[in-house]
């Protein structure tokens, strides 16, 4: 592999991407220059740093010029909409994700999932599944290392989460399979609007096999004029794409492009007309996980190639429990009158979108006491306001933008921790006279608080367990 020998490359950051590019670059004979913003503090480092030591350094910032460079990857975690960044786009200068490296090198059948909510749930659903049927399965992308570690190992399948900012800088990423689970609002201070995000999302779609679209989410959809009867730009006219759809609602018996459809009717889950699940199997599940499910189970569809493979991944899905952080279950407790509480940590509900969907998921009877707030990334939360004036009893928020939640419940508090939310919440439930849910679910990022959600989460269970209960 000599493509790299000598090549002038710059990576821009030097995160856990940044050090898997400059690696992959170094071990290739390049020549590699890292630009970060944090450059004084590298500096300081370079002498004691195997990597650092191996590379030029510049600063990233506004006046930063990338003309002459082979190739530049860039971080996800870096604003493409910095004016240097724009710049350098607007030149043709070849900008790329670690995504679209991974891409020009990789031969495994690969499934690339993406979406506002949900990515990480469905990755590891397939992970379990695909790995009980004996297939050796990495994970790779928006989730822990870099995927150019991938490529260094033989695998039979590669699972990738792939966000918006990773898309956005991809551009030749060959998927067996791709699935947009749904498009809300998220990451609106780096995207500019709804619609630019969820153009980066289908992206995803450009050189699939199998496009998995959300019948219920119409910015999940393949726009009507790249379907591949019509020619057009938006998908790779040398093949057909297969189109398989999943959602809530029924599938339109009159879309004949969608070979299969997924969903779910009083009796079960179905494929077609094949039931797959019978209703109880699934009953267990929060209603989002249902969709996550059905993702899955299409994904698996398509790369499993026996009947019997496909039953017996679907069978090891059935115990599967979730991820921490994610609408799970930290406790159960009760009141000296008999009431029951359950306390629930979603830290991972990091936008509207997932707040909504475990509001959602409460019983109606119940009352709701909901933790919110962070940092809201400049999404629109009215849709979210609104679904709290009519279901929440008590609402309490920190953080950054804690007063944009305000007004939308007449029982709101301001909240300076964690800690006081939790003493709060407790000492409401206890003057309630039927079962309760304390739930956080925040719509917001935590980092205005906490080292990232894992932390506020665990930090919300800590409170949780050390409250105590007559
Ligand atoms: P991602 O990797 O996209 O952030 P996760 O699986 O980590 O997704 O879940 C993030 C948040 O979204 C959690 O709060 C989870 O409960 C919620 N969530 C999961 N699946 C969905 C879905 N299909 N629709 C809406 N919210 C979801």
């Amino acid at each position: 592999d000599t493509q790299y020998q000598d090549k002038a490359v710059a990576v821009i950051g030097f995160g856990v991407t940044g050090q898997a590019c400059v690696k992959f670059m170094l071990a290739r004979g390049a020549n590699v220059t890292l630009f970060d913003s944090k450059y004084d503090d590298l500096l300081d480092k370079q002498i004691d740093d195997p990597l650092l030591v191996q590379v030029k350094l510049a600063r990233f910032d506004e006046s930063s010029e990338f003309e002459g460079f082979h190739l530049v990857l860039v971080s996800p975690g870096v604003n493409t909409q910095k004016n240097a960044i724009q710049r350098a786009i607007k030149l043709g200068l070849p900008l790329v994700s670690d995504i679209e490296l991974f891409a020009r090198h990789n031969t495994t059948p690969t499934i690339g999932i993406t979406g506002s909510n949900g990515k990480s749930t469905v990755v590891d659903m397939l992970n379990t599944g695909l790995s009980k049927e004996g297939l050796k399965v990495a994970v790779g992308g928006n989730f822990g290392n870099s995927v150019l570690e991938l490529l260094d190992e033989q695998y039979d399948v590669i699972v990738l989460e792939l966000s918006s900012f990773q898309l956005e800088l991809t551009f030749s990423l060959k998927l067996s399979v791709a699935a947009i689970l749904n498009v809300s609002e998220d990451h609106i201070d780096r995207h500019g609007d709804l619609l630019s995000y969820a153009r980066a999302k289908q992206g995803i779609y450009k050189h699939a096999d199998v496009c998995i679209f959300n019948r219920d989410d119409v910015l999940t959809a393949i726009p009507p004029e790249a379907l591949p009867e019509s020619k057009s730009q938006g998908v790779d006219d040398s093949r057909s794409q297969r189109l398989f759809s999943f959602g809530k609602t029924a599938p339109l018996a009159c879309s004949q492009a969608v070979e299969l459809a997924i969903f779910e009717n009083a009796e079960g889950l179905y494929i077609n007309n094949a039931k797959i699940l019978k209703y109880e199997a699934i009953a267990h599940l929060a209603k989002h996980n249902v969709l996550n499910l059905q993702v899955a189970l299409l994904c698996a569809k398509a790369i499993l190639k026996d009947d019997n493979a496909f039953k017996k991944c679907t069978m090891s899905l059935m115990t599967y429990r979730g991820l921490a952080h994610r609408f799970s279950l930290v406790r159960q407790t009760t009141l000296a009158n008999g009431m029951q509480t359950q306390w629930i940590n979603d830290s991972k509900a990091t936008n509207p979108g997932a707040a909504i969907a475990a509001i959602n998921c409460i019983n109606e009877n119940d009352n709701l006491v909901l933790l919110v707030g962070g940092d809201s990334k400049g999404t629109d939360l009215s849709e979210l306001k609104s679904l709290i004036s009519s279901r929440v009893n008590l609402l309490l928020s920190m953080g950054k933008d804690a007063r944009r939640f305000a007004g939308c419940c007449a029982n709101t508090e301001f909240v300076a921790s964690m800690e006081s939310a939790v003493n709060a919440a407790k000492q409401y439930v206890e003057t309630c006279t039927t079962n309760s849910v304390v739930l956080l679910s925040p719509a917001c990022a935590s980092m205005d608080m906490f080292k990232n959600y894992q932390h506020r989460g665990e930090v919300f269970e800590q409170a949780v367990n050390a409250q105590e209960f007559s």
